[in-house]
């Protein structure tokens, strides 16, 4: 159906109920291609609905709902989910058909994470299970950090296996599942017995009952005088948490993570419960999948990620692509540093050989080939910069397009070594207070090297970028020099807040203060026809410059402001000043409403240097 729409332009209308779905970060271009428009007509379209925007540039959700409403479409923007399913299924990947025969599956060990209240004791559990359960290779092995560890433990007369992610607390569990990685089997919610149940407390135990996974509670700190455990399994019934002795089916264990008692009976309770509430199998003969827990930039290494396999096993020489990072696994090391050849399920590994930093929360998996990798992790890089080119697209409306905007926003790109660094620069950064005029927008950060894409942000954005610890990688160099990006690099926190700020203070527009500069008494007006009138003057006070600023004073008055000195003779040559005491001829241009005894004044506007 044609109908003529605002501003006469013909577009193609649907009925209100035609759904038009577009990939995040899709142009004017990509929708008029799907409802069969002229792209320079969507153009006006927009325009006359008060937003600016040329066929090609990326546009974000609400422009397309506010266009679709106009146009009787229902424009649904895919999400980022869909959109990566999407993508995979393009390389014939179908992460929900992938189902594993009944007789591939084997036990896995469950995945745990310790989360409680501040202080409860939870880094000091982690210590002491990984110092008594890791089964150290060689004497002396020393256990590292990378983010997550395996132990064992004779259960029932089985040697068995628990993975424990070894950062405490629930923000980095939800932070996980927000990106639609469940990493956690099992939740062990620490609870000191001197303190008791605090608000910490209960929000683990939501968040973990929100994600279903069971819970074993540690009641911690027993050692201590005060210590009432039989009061923690009384506050805890009230949140649904029933401990196995009052009848319940949760587990509740005593221990005291200082002085590592319980810890044998806290691990048997984990198994215990993934055995009586979890199928916990994979299929181990089938590709890796899994999720990257932790990464970082290492100065020798290159891009270090450890990841944990969730499925199939991941070898040395395998094809990967986590999120925007693709490689092939050069090495892997288990939590002692040891190199390891191959990572069943619920195994953590230090993975060497990715390219770039994976962001933690980024699911893993193996591809059939390098190529595949690369391009998917190329197309999921193209899919976020378009929608990040949509969010920062200056959003141009007709008041602002007629009243230039009023704040000036300083757009900023942060890359660094970490994510703990790149957190923490951000966290200061946003603190930075300046007034109301200007502001501050961190459009975009990330851990590993500035790229290419980085620049482009910056460029299509007017952003600048800041790299702590890092430095361009390949071309990116020459990129931001042929583009005129603005890239700077700091190793020192506070070196880079300082500078920040110091170029907020200088976004403040300049603050002017008028000085004069000098006055002159007209005695006689000479009639010109070529020049208009000029005014036969004596300066009376400083000097009288071409080009000032004038304003004319009749009787103490001001009745003219806005002139400027147009022309200045002295005698019959030009002059460019005239000083206090001498005669001149002064034109003011077109303004020709001048007498004898007016008095010329003029000026300049300085500007006022800022506290
Ligand atoms: P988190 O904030 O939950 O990670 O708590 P920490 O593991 O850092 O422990 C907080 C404090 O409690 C530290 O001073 C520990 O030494 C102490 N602590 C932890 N577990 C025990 C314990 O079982 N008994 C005693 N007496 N102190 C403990």
């Amino acid at each position: 159906m044609q109908a003529p729409t605002v501003g006469g332009v013909q577009v193609p209308r649907g009925d209100g109920s035609t759904v038009v779905r577009m990939p995040r970060g899709a142009s004017l271009t990509d929708f008029a291609e799907k409802i069969g428009a002229n792209p320079a007509s969507l153009v006006t379209v927009l325009f006359h609905l008060g937003e600016m925007a040329t066929a090609t540039q990326s546009l974000d959700e609400d422009t397309f709902a506010l266009l679709g409403a106009e146009l009787g479409y229902n424009v649904q923007v895919v999400s980022p989910e869909d959109e990566d399913r999407e993508l995979l299924e393009s390389f014939s990947i179908d992460l929900d058909a992938e189902e594993d025969a009944e007789e591939d599956l084997r036990a896995r060990p469950p995945v745990v994470t310790v989360m409680g209240h501040v202080d409860h004791g939870k880094t000091k559990l982690l210590d002491a299970i990984r110092d008594t359960n890791v089964v150290a290779k060689e004497a002396g092995g020393i256990t590292q950090h990378i983010g997550a560890y395996q132990v064992r433990t004779a259960h029932e007369g089985q040697d068995r296996a628990v993975t424990f992610i070894d950062t405490p607390g629930h923000e980095a569990f939800t932070a996980m599942r927000a990106r639609g990685a469940q990493s956690t089997d099992i939740a062990i919610l620490v609870v000191a017995a001197d303190d008791g149940v605090m608000p910490q407390t209960i929000e683990a135990l939501n968040h973990a009952q929100a994600a279903d996974v069971p819970i074993v509670v540690a009641v911690n700190k027993v050692d201590k005088e005060g210590a009432n455990p039989a009061k923690i399994r009384q506050q805890l019934t009230e949140y649904n948490l029933v401990a196995e002795e009052y009848g319940g089916d949760t587990m509740f264990v005593d221990i005291s993570a200082l002085q590592r008692t319980g810890i044998d009976q806290l691990l048997e309770a984990v198994l215990l419960t993934a055995d009586a509430a979890l199928d916990l199998r994979a299929n181990p003969s089938r590709s890796a999948r899994g999720v990257a827990i932790e990464a970082h930039l290492d100065r020798g290494r290159g891009p270090v990620a450890t990841v944990l396999v969730q499925n199939g096993t991941l070898h040395v020489g395998d094809a990967v692509v986590a999120g925007r990072a693709y490689g092939r696994v050069r090495a892997m090391l288990d939590e002692l540093g040891e190199p390891v050849d191959e990572a069943p399920p619920s195994r953590p590994v230090q993975v060497l050989g990715f390219t770039s930093v994976p962001g933690a929360g980024d699911k893993f998996l193996v591809t059939s080939d390098d190529r595949t990798a690369r391009q998917i992790a190329e197309k999921r890089e193209a899919a976020e910069r378009n929608a990040a080119l949509a969010k920062a697209r200056k959003r141009v409306s007709l008041e602002d397009w007629l009243e230039k905007s009023k704040v000036d926003t300083l757009n900023l790109i942060l890359k660094g070594d970490g994510s703990g660094s790149v957190e923490a620069l951000e966290d200061a950064l946003l603190k930075i207070e300046v007034g109301e005029e200007v502001g501050l927008r961190i459009i975009d950060r990330g851990v590993g090297g500035i790229t290419e894409n980085n620049i482009n942000l910056a460029v299509a954005s007017d952003a600048i970028i800041i790299g702590f610890n890092v430095r361009p990688e390949g071309k990116a160099r020459e990129l931001a020099e042929r583009e005129g990006v603005d890239v700077r690099y700091y190793s020192v926190i506070y070196q880079a807040i300082e500078e920040v700020e110091a170029a907020l203070k200088g976004m403040l527009k300049p603050e002017f203060e008028e000085a004069q500069l000098g006055t002159a008494e007209i005695r006689e007006v000479f009639r010109s026809s070529k020049f208009g009138n000029i005014a036969g003057s004596l300066v009376r006070s400083g000097e009288i410059r071409r080009n000032a600023r004038a304003r004319l004073i009749r009787d103490g008055v001001v009745v003219a402001d806005n002139l400027s000195i147009e022309s200045l003779r002295r005698f019959k040559d030009d002059a460019t000043e005239v000083r206090e005491g001498f005669e001149c001829g002064i034109g003011l241009g077109s303004f020709n409403d001048i007498k004898v005894d007016d008095v010329i004044e003029t000026f300049e506007m300085r500007q006022k240097p800022r506290a």
